[in-house]
């Protein structure tokens, strides 16, 4: 059973970004605005969480020699 037809040019996936047909040189998206898009996208979601959890792993400052006076 031999393979008559090679590899079609089947739709392996599109850019997840726009939907356009994947580029090798920049899978998984199209193109690298594509993948730059993804990567705000990521990065945006990625911050948020850390930016909750640093409040309570500030360093425990032990000398906090703040009198809470106004601010000169
Ligand atoms: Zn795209």
């Amino acid at each position: 059973m031999a393979m008559s037809k090679l590899s079609e040019p089947i739709r392996r996936g599109a850019c997840p970004i726009c939907a356009k047909p994947l580029v090798d040189k920049f899978r998984p998206f199209c193109s690298r605005r594509c993948a730059d898009v993804d990567l705000n996208r990521w990065l945006s979601g990625v911050y948020a969480l850390p930016a909750v959890e640093a409040e309570g792993e500030v360093e425990s400052a032990p000398t906090q020699a703040v009198p809470p006076h106004g601010p000169e």
